[in-house]
């Protein structure tokens, strides 16, 4: 009986999966996105509340292991965690410096955009990560130069841009061509806006991807809640508020689901802890060779070995860091591997540790192991508190009106989208979605 439930069940979901309710999505991503930015009134962001009133949202959005921008959005247009679609950190692990997850062949699962693609409908992306040799239609990856962030973002891109004429077109079309400063921090999400705006309003592909990023910049440099995080955050609302009106003007409004979420919240950070200290004490990394060594991403550090899968490395690595000072270990939590596989990290990776509130780890091995540091803005920790989660908000086309959750997954994204352009899931896995669709 329970097996014919289950096929029952799988089969209404396909059904339904099928019957396209939205001609358009368009998935807006606010790098940093705290839930409090639409929860709050006094955070700028008069087009996030309105969106969230005439549609749904979520109280939270609880994330992936780390809690970091690549692997975040990967797993947001994949419904999958690190550990199954590949991008387990924003670089690979001993990745050339600066030569991050750019490459869509980084992913092994399908995407929102190689399920679009197969189903016939065009797509759209600008700064997505992980989007260099993407099939999307039109497309505005991100792609820094490797080891040279002074490089500007312009001329790095511009061979990895699709169509090639994308800017030439978008220039013929406003009149102002596109220049390397429009990459600079202080410009970049009005520069993403108007690159949004020109693709919805010129192409209206059925799937429009849009990442913004300079709120997370902010946080960084500042802590959470510094002006010049509402800063960002007014200009980010303001851009969204321009891509609204150009779906008004297109005439699509009516077809078009908008959907907003983010990839991680922040977390103020005061403290540092590096790891990799103990393990150069104890011999574990020694001048250029090691046997296990920590890689930190802010709120988490994962920890590999040279030898695949070397357990009595992490063994003598979980007694070092059983035997610190109390005040030591109370920093972080050990992650055992058998969680690691539960969450889906990194599937190299034999321990982690999971930063406590206030504390970033980092990658020197030299030094004091824990260090006061200036206040600043941090992500990467494990996902189950208040802070660290990130926002959704979904209106139009297809939505109930006036519905919110206590909190979703970021992993529903990916199934939601397909349920709203009608695409097969995925993961070929039918999955139980959020009460926040319309019954028509
Ligand atoms: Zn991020």
């Amino acid at each position: 009986m329970k097996q014919i439930l289950f096929f029952m069940v799988a089969f209404l979901s396909w059904a339904t999966a099928m019957a396209q309710t939205s001609r358009h999505v368009v998935l807006i991503s606010i790098d940093g996105l705290r839930p409090e930015f639409y929860l709050d009134p006094s955070w700028p962001a008069p087009h996030l509340r309105q969106l969230k009133e005439q549609g749904a949202y979520a109280r939270q959005v609880v994330g992936v292991f780390p809690t970091v921008t690549y692997p975040s959005h990967t797993s947001i247009v994949t419904g999958l965690p690190p550990g199954r679609h590949g991008v387990y950190y924003n670089a690979p692990f001993q990745a050339p410096k600066g030569h991050w997850y750019w490459e869509d062949s980084a992913i092994k699962t399908p995407t929102l955009w190689t399920a679009a693609r197969k189903a016939g409908i065009r797509s759209g992306a600008v700064m997505w990560p992980v989007t260099v040799g993407a099939p999307i239609d039109y497309n505005f990856p991100v792609r820094r130069a490797d080891g040279d962030e002074k490089t500007d973002q312009l001329s790095v891109t511009r061979p990895f841009i699709t169509p090639a004429g994308l800017l030439d077109q978008m220039a013929a079309a406003t009149g102002t061509a596109l220049t390397a400063g429009d990459f600079k921090y202080a410009e970049i999400d009005h520069t993403i806006g108007r690159m949004a705006a020109f693709i919805f309003r010129q192409y209206q592909p059925g799937l429009l991807a849009v990442h913004f990023i300079r709120a997370d910049h902010e946080q960084h440099e500042h802590g959470r809640d510094a002006p010049e995080v509402k800063q960002a955050v007014a200009a980010i609302d303001s851009m969204i508020g321009l891509l609204l009106h150009s779906i008004r003007e297109t005439g699509r409004e009516g077809q078009t689901t908008v959907i907003v979420t983010g990839d991680h919240g922040f977390v103020n950070a005061t403290r540092s802890f590096s790891p990799n200290v103990l393990l150069k004490k104890n011999d574990l990394i020694t001048g250029e060779d090691w046997t296990a060594r920590f890689y930190t991403v802010g709120g988490s550090a994962y920890l590999h070995t040279k030898k695949p899968g070397d357990l009595a490395a992490m063994q003598r690595v979980t007694q070092l860091l059983r035997a610190l000072p109390e005040d030591q270990q109370q920093l972080f939590r050990i992650v055992t591997k058998k969680e690691l596989e539960a969450i889906g990290a990194n599937p190299e990776v034999v321990l982690a540790l999971a930063m406590k509130k206030g504390v970033v780890a980092n990658n020197a091995i030299e030094g004091p192991l824990v260090r006061k540091k200036k206040l600043s803005g941090a992500h990467g920790y494990y996902p189950d508190f208040n802070e660290i989660y990130t926002g959704f908000i979904a209106s139009g086309q297809g939505i109930r009106s006036g519905t919110s959750v206590a909190q979703l997954s970021m992993l529903d994204v990916a199934p939601m989208v397909c349920r709203l352009l009608g695409i097969p899931s995925l993961t070929g896995e039918a999955k139980e979605l959020p009460p926040i669709f319309s019954k028509d």
